[in-house]
């Protein structure tokens, strides 16, 4: 594991999680494809310190990361417990297979007990949640969805993961948002075969970043200019996920992050004028530009698992008030 340098600062998120000015440090885990971060943190402007683990095999990651969870507990305290895993995974509360990760192509982690792993006998109050959903609520709370309750955060790499927010909440149901996954229109001249293994014709397995590589062949990236016809398909595939993000919960502000337009920012304008074209006038978006780069960066990931602490503790302190509510209801 790697220390990592950090700043330190006043705490941002003390005003927004209800509690009290002794209030201990929030811990997070960030579970990605390659890599664990954790972090102990009040907020952007107040990171206490970081850990990255290798993401190796679940009996060899999850207790080199409750080590770092069980140190700074016993060193400081946890205030509670974040935890923002890759997909997909159970989230219904009431299931034996709550916390647990599902039918992943990560090879070794299928039915792996992250949340018991981690926080099994610690008693914090803990958030559980996808990457992408952490994501969201961090963009919304400190990023480029800040005061919005209805908002989605999509990040295009190797896969395309999508935070969706409703209500100020992660969409839940049979699980968590796959919006990644919804079936688009191919352009027709568009006979590249899609990347993913379950649909012919998904966003993800048109537009992600193994996609991306898919339709370059043998050209180089660097050799691909911004105009080249290999980005259409691309564009139209996002606009088309976009439309239906617009149609279905209609957030209020779409972010679109990720390794893919990171490197290729003049996609985000090519797919704003896309899915204004899609709509076709039929819906009025926000003024403003619509669809917009999140503002956290890299920092998203991480933050993701402090601002599912920092709801769990929000909601911790709001159950005693439900109850009063329900006992004064007639
Ligand atoms: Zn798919």
């Amino acid at each position: 594991m790697v220390p990592h340098p950090l700043r330190s600062g006043t705490s941002s998120i003390q005003s927004s999680a209800s509690t009290s000015e002794s209030m201990l440090p929030f811990a997070g885990v960030e579970l990605g494809g390659t890599k664990c971060v954790a972090t102990l943190a009040y907020g952007p402007r107040a990171l206490i310190e970081q850990h990255t683990v290798p993401t190796t095999q679940p009996g060899e990651t999850l207790p080199a990361i409750r080590a770092i969870l069980e140190s700074w507990s016993e060193r400081t305290g946890i205030e509670a417990l974040g935890i923002a895993s890759f997909g997909p995974i159970a989230l219904n509360r009431t299931s034996s297979d709550y916390g647990h990760i599902l039918a992943t192509n990560k090879p070794g982690w299928v039915g792996a007990d992250v949340l018991g792993s981690l926080s099994g006998g610690l008693e914090l109050t803990t958030g559980f949640d996808t990457d992408v959903n952490g994501a969201a609520l961090a963009e919304r709370r400190w990023g480029s969805g800040r005061g919005l309750d209805d908002f989605a955060y999509v990040t295009v790499g190797t896969g395309i993961g999508v935070g969706l927010l409703v209500h100020g909440r992660p969409t839940r149901g049979i699980g968590h948002s796959e919006i990644g996954h919804i079936r688009v229109p191919r352009l027709q001249n568009d006979l590249v075969p899609s990347v993913c293994r379950y649909h012919d014709d998904c966003v993800e397995g048109l537009a992600s970043g193994s996609a991306l590589l898919a339709r370059l062949g043998n050209r180089v990236l660097g050799q691909v200019a911004p105009d080249d016809q290999l980005w259409n398909p691309i564009v139209a595939a996002l606009a088309s996920m976009a439309h239906a993000l617009v149609c279905n919960s209609g957030p209020m502000r779409i972010a679109l992050g990720g390794g893919v337009p990171t490197a290729q920012p003049h996609l985000l304008d090519r797919v704003n004028a896309a899915l204004l074209d899609s709509l076709n006038g039929y819906m009025d978006l926000p003024p403003g530009p619509y669809i917009v780069p999140p503002e956290l960066g890299e920092l998203a990931g991480p933050l993701g698992s402090i601002a599912l602490a920092a709801d769990a503790c929000a909601a911790r302190a709001q159950r005693p008030a439900d109850a009063q509510q329900e006992m004064i209801r007639p």
